[in-house]
């Protein structure tokens, strides 16, 4: 296979990063991947995938210690930010548990990016930075130009919501100041097989569909992507030239009642919950710009099918 160059991976060890981290050696790439303890049990998959031993090379970064990312970043043609605080639960300190580490460490990724003159930047932000504004009309189709409106995620406590729309918005100005050639994603729920051993905040809400039996769940619209083909969509709009702004990255809609009706039909003796409480219509959301750069998704099934597997051999459903 052609070698296609060096690139790096911010939060290597995450549950998106990891995929695309088993990904890029399979396409040429060589990986600089950062984590913040590289000793972790919670990061020992990444020894284990693939080519690892050659095209792998992991680098101690806190996203708040500038010169380990730059460390990390220099040599470099690409990079990939995937690294930000997801919270399980209620946060006592936002700023400095959720803000700072998502907003200063994207400056400082980016800032880095300029200096080792990186070509290309693509930063995993969210949909909870498109779609968390409450003027949009209801039944408007939400796409690439929608912002969350900052003042509402902050009046709501959506702490989690504001990181992410305040890093993706300081991204947009940094590079229009800089010129530094970035590209966004913004995914909606990521289910999917886990490489790593611990368990994601995405991962959690899917395995409470399969064990949560007694309690009530909000009948919401949902919207899921594969992470494996975040990971695809990642590296999608890194290699081609044409990509450009902000990606929305999302597959199936599904109301949560319908999604636990497909699990129990899939694996009737899992302990589904049975009583739903009902809430108002998610937002409509369009993945477009990314199918038309050539992206496709895999099907429902088969992400459900393939998240199950990876649950069972973790030992997460006995
Ligand atoms: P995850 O498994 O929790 O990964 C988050 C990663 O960020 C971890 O590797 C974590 O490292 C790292 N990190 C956090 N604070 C850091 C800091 N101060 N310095 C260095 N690394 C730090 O969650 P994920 O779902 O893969 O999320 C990856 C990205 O996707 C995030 O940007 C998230 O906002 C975005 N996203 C996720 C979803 C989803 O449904 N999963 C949807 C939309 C967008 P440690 O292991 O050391 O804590």
């Amino acid at each position: 296979m052609a070698e296609k160059g060096r690139v790096c991976v911010t939060g290597a060890g995450g549950y998106v990063a990891s995929w695309l981290v088993k990904l890029l050696p399979s396409r040429g790439y060589r990986v600089h991947g950062t984590v913040r303890e590289p000793g972790d049990v919670k990061n020992a998959h990444l020894k284990k995938l693939d080519n690892a031993l050659e095209n792998l090379q992991l680098f101690k970064a806190d996203l708040l210690d500038y010169s380990s990312i730059h460390t990390a970043i220099v040599g470099c043609d690409g990079v990939f930010h995937a690294a930000s605080p997801v919270p399980s639960g209620t946060v006592l300190n936002p700023e400095v548990e959720l803000i700072e580490p998502a907003v200063t460490g994207t400056l400082n990724v980016l800032k880095a990016c300029s200096e080792a003159k990186v070509k290309r930047v693509v930063i995993v932000s969210s949909i909870v930075a498109v779609r968390m504004n409450p003027n949009w009309p209801k039944n408007q189709l939400l796409d690439e130009t929608c912002w969350s409106d900052k003042e509402y995620c902050r009046e709501t406590k959506n702490y989690y919501c504001l990181s992410k729309t305040i890093a993706e918005s300081e991204a947009w100005e940094y590079a229009k100041r800089s010129g530094l050639d970035v590209v966004t994603i913004c995914p909606t729920l990521v289910i999917g097989p886990m490489l790593q051993s611990t368990v994601n905040t995405s991962s959690q809400f899917i395995l409470r569909l399969l064990k949560g039996g007694s309690e009530s769940v909000e009948n919401k619209v949902l919207n899921i992507v594969d992470v494996r083909d975040v990971a695809e969509a990642l590296l999608l709009v890194y290699e081609k030239l044409e990509a450009e702004g902000r990606y929305i990255c999302t597959a199936h809609k599904i109301k949560t009642k319908d999604l636990v009706d497909k699990l129990r039909s899939l694996y009737p003796n899992y302990n589904c919950p049975k009583n739903f409480t009902e809430v108002d219509e998610g937002a409509k959301l369009s993945s477009e710009k990314l199918q038309r750069l050539g992206l496709k998704f895999r099907p429902l099934e088969e992400t459900l099918v393939d998240s199950v597997k990876s649950y069972q051999e973790s030992g997460l459903l006995d």
